[in-house]
């Protein structure tokens, strides 16, 4: 992991790194922190494409963009054959070759190759950067206090991740570890979700965020623009009356008139004067109905019995 060489014994060891954490507190404390605006974190293309080749009648969906949205698809559904293939056969590849490498050492836990191939994939933003490094370190951290590495963890801490100054209450909680290494586990475990396996796939998932979509297609982006699809027709469907779970991608959703119930299908014979006001319940277990007599009733929808009624 390319931590420091340790060689002296644990007591003599936690003597020097309390005395050093003390300095590290120190210098924590004076870290101003860095700007977060939405700016800052807002994703921007490596460089621009040219003229690129598009689909669709409107000329505005690039044709890369698709398939590497389909290509994405096609791995999250379990489909990573077909998605090679897509790759093959179209020529687009999903991720660049560095970015490709820098997934291959985060799968193989390899912090020092990363942080160097990190640098390499071309991301124009300096705050990107540091956030990305950040998390990487703190990977390194941890694996190196699991160790039992405590002055690489310590050399880690002060001369890595702390000049970045990024997330510096992070840094505080991690300096804690260096005393407290149960406090470790736990920032470990609640940062990461429990075991390895959800852990490094909770751990991708954040430096997947991090990047540009650019770079790194989201997680699940094709499902996303077909749900902000349906929420469209959803919205724009005059006489909306079906369920969510009637909704077809085969066909654009539109009600029909005939959908508004027009039909009398029950009388609710309580009230003696003019019924003003009406509402369900929340879970459409019950209506309540209030009448000019002063007289509240609430039913009950399956059955349309009286539940109880009250008089003001
Ligand atoms: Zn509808």
């Amino acid at each position: 992991m390319g931590g420091v060489e340790n060689s002296e014994p644990p007591l003599k060891r936690v003597k020097v790194s309390l005395g050093d954490l003390k300095n590290l507190v120190d210098e924590v404390s004076r870290i101003v922190p860095v700007s977060s605006s939405l700016g800052d974190l807002m994703a921007r293309p490596l460089c621009s494409q040219g003229a690129e080749e598009t689909v669709g009648m409107k000329g505005v969906i690039k044709k890369q963009e698709v398939v590497k949205i389909i290509t994405r698809a096609l791995y999250s559904l379990g489909y990573v054959r077909t998605g090679a293939l897509l790759e093959e056969e179209s020529g687009i590849r999903l991720h660049s070759t560095a970015v490709a490498l820098l997934l291959d050492q985060v799968q193989g836990e390899k912090w020092e190759e990363s942080l160097v191939t990190l640098h390499k994939i071309g991301l124009s933003d300096e705050i990107t950067v540091k956030r990305a490094s950040f998390l990487l370190l703190e990977q390194k951290f941890f694996d190196l206090l699991k160790e039992e590495n405590l002055m690489a963890a310590l050399d880690t801490l002060r001369n890595e991740i702390v000049p970045l100054s990024v997330n510096v209450g992070r840094v505080r909680e991690l300096a804690s570890c260096i005393i407290c290494p149960s406090q470790c586990m736990a920032l470990r475990i609640s940062s990461q979700d429990g075991t390895d396996a959800n852990s490094r796939s909770r751990f991708k998932e954040k430096l997947e965020k991090l990047l540009p979509a650019a770079v790194m297609i989201p997680e699940r982006r094709l499902e996303h623009l077909v749900e902000q699809a349906l929420d469209v027709q959803r919205d724009a469907c005059v006489f909306h009356n079906t369920l969510d779970s009637e909704f077809s991608l085969y066909v654009d959703h539109q009600c029909g008139r005939n959908q508004i119930p027009s039909h009398t299908l029950q009388i609710l014979q309580a009230h003696k004067d003019e019924v003003w006001f009406l509402q369900f319940s929340h879970n459409g277990k019950y209506l309540a109905s209030a009448s000019r007599d002063h007289i509240t009733v609430v039913w009950e929808v399956k059955n349309f019995l009286k539940a109880f009624d009250c008089g003001l």
